[in-house]
Parts: structure tokens; C-alpha cells; sequence
């Protein structure tokens, strides 16, 4: 029987850059045009079977706008794992998620992973990838790119976050 380790992961990010979106894609294998924009957080419970352990997620969904800021920490406190979400067409989306990893990194959890994601690739890229790719070293941060539209990429990035997350 395999063992089964429960992680909490949550995603971050400037509003609009595609947050919920990833979660529904990921969750349910589809895309709404519909998804109601979150209001603090909520989270929701999926499994991953990875091999050798089964990997049960919680997955917290923020609310990115400022207004809401001063809610966010109970939601990446004891955050194993971190996506930090920007738009691939927005400059602003991009410096944002660099004030999340500092916040994640002085206020989360030192040893939370975290992925950078560029999000929105079925539209044409603003933010200049050399540019990305450069910071994500500096920061040694794991990276993947997707579109929550198509779905390219989304499942790739929890799979991928999710065995980047020790297990005792
Ligand atoms: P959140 O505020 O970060 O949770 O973002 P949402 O998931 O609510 O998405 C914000 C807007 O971007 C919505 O209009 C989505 O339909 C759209 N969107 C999300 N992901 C994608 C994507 O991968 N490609 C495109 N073209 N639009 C997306
Ligand atoms: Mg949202």
C-alpha cells in the first residue's frame, strides 16, 4: 500500500493572470470563461498519484488583488509549495510576482518550493523570456510555462511542483 502525504500548495499572483483558471483547467480538464473572481481564498483537495506515494494536495487559491493583501499570509503560511503566477502579455504582472517571491521568502516558509509560472502562452508573449529565464536563475526558482486556455503545460506544473516537495 502506498503512502499518502498531504501537502499544502497555494498560488499567488497578480489578479487576472490566470490563477483560477489554472486550478479549474488542472482540476477539471476544461476552461470557463465564467470563473468568478476569487474573493480571498478557497481552496480545494486533489489527489496525485506519483508513483511510489500518493500526494494529497491542498490547493489554495488567492486572491491576487491588493485590497485583499493583508489576508494572504494565513493562506501561504505552512505552504509546502508555491506558484507564483504572472501574464506572459503584462510587464506589471511579471514585477509583481518578483514582490511575491520576496514576500514568500521572508514570510513563508523557507524551504517552500516555489514555481514561477508565465501563464497565457496561446497569446502573444510580451514579457521577453531571456529576461525571465535570467531572473528565475538568479532565484533559483523552478519555472514552467502554460496556457489555463489550451491547458498546455498546467498539469506538467503541479506534477512537477508537487514531487519538487520532500517527503519525510
Ligand atoms: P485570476 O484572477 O488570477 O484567478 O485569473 P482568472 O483565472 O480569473 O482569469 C482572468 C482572465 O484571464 C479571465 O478572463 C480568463 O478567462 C483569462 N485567462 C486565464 N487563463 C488564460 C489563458 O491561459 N489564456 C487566455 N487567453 N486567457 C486566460
Ligand atoms: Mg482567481
Amino acid at each position: 500500500k502506498k503512502n499518502v502525504f498531504q501537502f499544502k500548495v497555494v498560488l499567488l499572483g497578480e489578479s487576472a493572470v490566470g490563477k483560477s483558471s489554472m486550478v479549474f483547467r488542472f482540476v477539471n480538464n476544461t476552461f470557463s470563461e465564467k470563473i468568478e473572481s476569487t474573493i480571498g481564498a478557497t481552496y480545494i483537495n486533489y489527489e496525485l498519484d506519483l508513483g511510489d506515494y500518493f500526494a494529497k494536495l491542498q490547493i489554495w487559491d488567492t486572491a491576487g488583488q491588493e485590497r485583499y493583501h493583508s489576508l494572504t499570509p494565513m493562506y501561504y503560511r505552512g505552504a509546502k509549495g508555491a506558484f507564483i503566477v504572472y501574464d506572459v502579455t503584462s510587464y506589471d504582472s511579471f514585477e509583481r510576482a518578483k514582490d511575491w517571491v520576496n514576500e514568500l521568502r521572508s514570510e513563508g516558509s523557507p524551504d517552500a518550493k516555489i514555481m514561477l509560472i508565465g501563464n497565457k502562452i496561446d497569446l502573444e508573449r510580451i514579457v521577453k523570456k531571456e529576461e525571465v529565464m535570467e531572473y528565475v536563475k538568479k532565484e533559483q526558482l523552478l519555472y514552467h510555462e502554460c496556457s489555463a486556455k489550451s491547458g498546455v503545460g498546467v498539469r506538467d506544473a503541479f506534477f512537477e511542483l508537487t514531487k519538487s516537495i520532500p517527503i519525510e
